[in-house]
């Protein structure tokens, strides 16, 4: 649930004086790194990154590892052959390179948009009433927010009412939730990754924020914001970003 960069630099200086070396999990931000729009870990500190083809690099699911220091090519290249990959897959490959054209031409605007697109609806969502983590330091750095919804109800509860309305959201444990809170967490995080892709920009957020709010305070059934929702997503038929 990382919605801001983290200090690196620092980490990484404490690890050392043990001889300890970071390892970054980007799964989420790998798209956003290379985008230009994230930290760039191996430049602050982290000796390997890995990252999720399938989240906001938008490609195959698939994994990516990248690193710089020599020391760890044998280590990283035996545990992947033979330990735990045999096969590579021509069908996935073939997606991975498309989706990395693709990457190379439309990334960094892609990118930019998603997290312009997650501010613009973190910012609505709280206008409208909606707690929201990371509020004042601009709502997230990334491609997702996150509201504290216990004024309305529990994370997952939210989501499934969310889901009966088209919309699509995940219940997420936020910080003053304990382990047990686990399968009932506070939090619900919201990803823009999607309605960027389908071409939304700030004002669209405005209108979501509108259907999210709708839903939570019950001014109409889900049912109802279901109609609405289909009308409102038959305008975004393109895929954007990509090659024709
Ligand atoms: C999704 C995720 C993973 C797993 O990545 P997959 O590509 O789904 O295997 C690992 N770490 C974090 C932080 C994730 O969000």
């Amino acid at each position: 649930m990382t919605l801001f960069p983290f200090p690196l630099k620092e980490m990484s200086a404490i690890v050392a004086e043990w001889g300890g070396k970071i390892f970054f999990d980007g799964a989420h931000q790998l798209g956003l790194i290379g985008g230009g729009q994230f930290q760039d870990p191996l430049r602050e500190g982290a000796v390997i990154m890995t990252g999720s083809a399938g989240k906001t690099f938008s490609g195959p699911q698939s994994g990516i590892i990248v690193w710089n220091d020599p020391e760890i090519n044998k280590p990283i290249t035996d545990a992947i052959f033979p330990a735990l990959a045999a096969t590579h897959q021509v069908n996935r490959v073939a997606a991975l390179a498309a989706a990395a054209a693709e990457f190379l031409a439309f990334g960094e605007d892609y990118m930019a948009q998603i997290v312009k697109n997650a501010q613009a609806l973190g910012s609505a969502l709280q206008e409208r009433g909606l707690t929201m983590l990371g509020a004042h330091k601009g709502f997230t750095r990334t491609h997702q927010v996150i509201a504290d919804v216990r004024a309305y109800g529990n994370g997952l509860d939210i989501a499934n009412k969310l889901g009966q309305a088209n919309i699509i959201t995940n219940k997420n444990l936020i910080p003053s939730d304990q382990p047990e809170n686990w399968d009932y967490p506070s939090g619900l995080r919201i990803g823009t990754t999607e309605v960027t892709r389908l071409g939304m920009k700030e004002k669209d957020m405005e209108t979501i924020a509108d259907f999210i709010l709708a839903v939570l305070e019950d001014k109409k059934s889900p049912e109802n914001i279901r109609k609405e929702v289909i009308e409102f997503r038959k305008q975004y038929q393109k895929i954007h970003y990509c090659f024709d």
